[in-house]
């Protein structure tokens, strides 16, 4: 029979990075899991995160490295492995009174009492034409990663949340002109946001503007745009070199979605306990229901999956066997 962990963390954003570092302090037996070797999951593309208590000013890759660190003094760091999927064994099977969880990566079988999956989110496509074909070459999802591309050129930002005004203030540095193009009247980022887009002289909001077709030969030329009212559109064409889609993000919950209960948007359906609907299975961080998605809450979720595991342990340590490794 294989060995069982305690608990197996899937995902090393801030979620799973708070999770690795309250489950070593609670002395678990824990393995980590995680299939990129980029520190903090999605926050590494952010160039400022400005609103982590007590650490203002800092970069989403410094404030990962700093989370990694933590972890790593208290001796945990990720396996760098793709999980495939995840099951769980019937009950009692493995020496544990509860259905244990199997994790499968390429190359191994993992066995665990607990789960925390922190797997985050994706970033939502427009799914137009010329969207996958340019992906790389002139269509971009991280400004922080691609913008220095663009130095003195025209590009267009799609949407009209936080992301898009973040990623259209951080072009505007860089380009010459910043075209934020958002499909209603108004925007939903925070008012602080909204203000410092609107005082920006290099950006200009085309409202009520729908992206139908991301348009180039061997480079992007520019964006076949439907605007104004449903009702009045007039379809156009808006010159850009580059265009960064920054349209919200759709859950990694993929993996469980057999096991245990997703809301309508598809986010695993758990409280602040962290408590999917299959005992033994956490939900941390993004990929979780949830009112606001920012790292603060992501590590608050990673504390609370650990607290609630652990309390999960202790209930059923009278109904079992543990075989631990
Ligand atoms: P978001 O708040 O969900 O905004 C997505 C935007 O994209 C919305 O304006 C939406 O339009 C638009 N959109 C969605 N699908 C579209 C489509 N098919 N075509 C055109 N436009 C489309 O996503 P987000 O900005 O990525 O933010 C995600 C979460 O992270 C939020 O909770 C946000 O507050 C948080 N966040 C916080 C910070 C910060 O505080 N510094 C930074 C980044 C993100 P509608 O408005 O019409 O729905």
């Amino acid at each position: 029979m294989a060995d069982v962990y305690d608990l197996i963390i899937i995902g090393a954003g801030p979620a799973g990075q708070s999770a690795a570092i309250y489950a070593a302090r609670a002395r678990l037996c824990t393995l980590w899991i995680d299939s990129s070797f980029i520190q903090g999951g999605q926050i590494a593309d952010s160039a400022l995160v400005d609103n982590y208590p007590g650490l203002p000013g800092r970069s989403g890759q410094e404030l990962g490295e700093l989370l990694a660190e933590h972890a790593k003094k208290l001796g945990m760091e990720p396996v760098r492995e793709k999980v495939l999927s995840v099951a769980e064994t019937q009950e009692g099977e493995a020496g544990f009174s509860g259905r244990c969880k199997i994790i499968r990566t390429k190359k191994n079988e993992y066995l665990a009492k607990t789960l925390i999956y922190a797997a985050g989110a994706s970033h939502r496509k427009l799914q137009i034409p010329g969207e996958e074909k340019f992906s790389g070459m002139g269509v971009s999802y991280c400004a922080t990663c691609d913008g220095a591309f663009y130095k003195e050129m025209n590009v267009a930002v799609v949407g009209g949340g936080n992301t898009a005004c973040e990623e259209a203030l951080f072009l505007s540095r860089l380009c010459r002109k910043v075209y934020l193009l958002h499909r209603r009247a108004s925007l939903r980022a925070d008012n602080i946001l909204q203000e410092l887009v609107m005082n920006t002289e290099n950006i200009e909001i085309l409202w009520n503007t729908r992206p139908q077709e991301i348009v180039g030969e061997d480079a992007v030329k520019g964006i076949r745009i439907s605007k104004g009212l449903p009702e009045a559109a007039e379809e156009t064409f808006l010159p850009a070199e580059g265009v960064f889609i920054a349209v919200g993000m759709e859950p990694n919950s993929g993996l469980l979605k057999s096991l245990v209960k997703l809301d309508e948007a598809g986010y695993i359906a758990a409280g602040e306990d962290c408590a999917s609907s299959a005992e033994g299975i956490f939900a941390a961080g993004d990929v979780r229901t949830k009112q606001l998605r920012q790292v603060v809450t992501a590590v608050s979720d990673g504390a609370n999956a650990v607290a609630s595991v652990c309390r999960l342990l202790r209930t059923v340590r009278g109904r079992m066997r543990f075989q631990s490794v």
